[in-house]
């Protein structure tokens, strides 16, 4: 080779030198250099620069594969940040898509969008059950859909797998997916194994009937013959808290079963939603309705408002805080929020962050070898999970709870994703994968985004590459 193609050659390679390689198998993490060329990861070693070769150095930090989020909304306003700043600089190289039953458009529309836009992260998806009920049943969803429907809907489904979706996504606290049966989940679940899909769930309540929920994904899997997902897996009111161990042995024994159920979970102990979602009762007219949601919770001081169009002044105050101010008890609030919004001849918008797991709960499940992590979260969304998650989890429960490891807490962000979601080319640090790689400080690293500062960016991610290129480094 002449002198001048190896200057060549080098002028597009990095050396990513000195550091600590979490490679993402879960194995000990070990001091190696990583070259990164032509986009793929080139050599992991004891590696010399090439003549003008690009270093980094990484003394004192750990590298690692890309995170990927396996629940994201990162989909919704990337045209008004192309770079995903909150995602990326969190460490997240691949986020999925299409969760909670959403299908803005056809899968593959949808991916060819996300890809011409996206200067950052890269994108899989679901195909969306409600978006799917949507477009075939249009208004008139208040109901188990007919054969003829459902017929509809797996074709749809078909060809969005056919142009790339991983299988079948459900939101089933939500409409319009809340008023479909097990059996009709079950038809169209047929079709994303047909395909060799997954079926990946927000179940029908995360709250009392939590467990009844966790079993119909379990039974939707099993009649369909497909891995299933339990979506953010969370006990979330009073009745049901302390439990985790429960589920997980309910989990663990499909598994034993042959079944292939796993769970994904997101490092907080509030969720964010519609307001309406506090109950999975529909009689949204009764203020008995949310005054049992409130006690399940805990109480109004456990609601915040992050978002009401029709009364700004309220948002960023808690139900308690707006009872007082206004005089009206905190359930007929509620009852008042959800007309405006969601009742009749509705309008605006409205969102809640609610606080309502428990730590112990959220521990056991992080530590389970079959749950991921996820964050949930949205490029500008009022949940700090949003800018948080990956950083809190290797902040707050690796480095400042020990709740589980370094190589254990990468794994749950590489490949076991990777693998759960066929994504072959990602989620090691291996030569011949694509050189979506993290650098970061493990003795700073942590989420600043809290419900007052919710796109805060976290601290401690020095470098992120995605395909090569490095989308995130010192000069941010
Ligand atoms: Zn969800």
């Amino acid at each position: 080779m002449t002198t001048a193609l190896i200057a060549l050659v080098a002028a597009s390679s990095i050396l990513i030198q000195g550091g600590t390689i979490v490679d993402g198998s879960g194995g000990p993490a070990f001091a190696a250099d990583l070259r990164i060329e032509g986009g793929r990861i080139a050599a992991l070693g004891d590696l010399k620069p090439l003549p003008g070769e690009r270093v980094i150095a990484a003394q004192g930090l750990v590298v690692a594969p890309g995170f990927i989020d396996a629940h994201s909304h990162a989909d919704g306003g990337l045209e008004r940040d192309l770079w995903a700043k909150s995602q990326i600089s969190q460490g997240i190289t691949t986020a999925v898509v299409g969760q909670d039953g959403s299908r803005p458009a056809p899968v593959g529309k949808h991916l060819a969008n996300l890809k011409r836009l996206s200067r950052g992260p890269k994108f899989a998806a679901f195909s969306g059950h409600g978006g799917l009920r949507r477009e075939v049943m249009g208004d008139d969803f208040k109901r188990r859909a007919t054969a003829e429907e459902v017929r509809k809907m797996s074709k749809l489904l078909d060809q969005d797998i056919r142009e790339g979706a991983l299988g079948l996504s459900t939101g089933l606290e939500y409409d319009p997916g809340h008023y479909a049966d097990t059996e009709e989940i079950v038809a169209l679940a047929r079709v994303a194994a047909k395909h060799g899909g997954m079926y990946i769930s927000h179940v029908r309540d995360e709250g009392n009937g939590a467990m009844e929920s966790f079993r119909e994904v379990i039974e939707i899997g099993r009649r369909a013959g497909l891995p299933a997902q339990i979506s953010h897996i969370k006990l979330g009111t009073a009745p049901v808290w302390g439990q985790a161990e429960r589920v997980l042995t309910l989990i663990q024994g499909s598994r034993n079963d042959g079944l292939d159920i796993t769970a994904d979970v997101y490092p907080y102990l509030y969720w964010q939603s519609t307001i309406t979602a506090l109950s999975v009762s529909r009689e949204w007219d009764s203020v008995d309705t949310w005054r049992r949601a409130l006690d399940e919770v805990g109480g109004p001081a456990q609601v915040l408002l992050t978002r009401y169009t029709h009364e700004p002044s309220w948002v960023g105050k808690t139900l308690a805080q707006i009872a007082e101010a206004t005089g009206y008890p905190a359930p007929e609030l509620i009852r008042q929020i959800v007309a405006k919004v969601h009742g009749p001849g509705g309008s605006g918008s409205e969102s809640v962050v609610v606080t309502a797991m428990t730590e112990a709960d959220l521990i056991a499940f992080m530590k389970h070898p079959q749950v991921m992590f996820c964050s949930d979260g949205s490029i500008a969304g009022s949940h700090p999970r949003g800018a948080g998650s990956f950083p809190r989890i290797l902040g707050r429960y690796v480095r400042e709870l020990g709740v589980l490891t370094l190589e254990e807490a990468v794994r749950k962000m590489t490949s076991f994703p990777a693998q759960r979601f066929k994504l072959k080319d990602r989620g090691l640090l291996k030569p011949g994968l694509r050189a979506d790689v993290v650098v970061f400080d493990p003795k700073t690293i942590a989420d600043r985004a809290t419900t007052s500062d919710p796109t805060a960016l976290s601290v401690g991610m020095e470098w992120v590459f995605v395909d090569g290129f490095d989308v995130w480094g010192p000069k941010g």
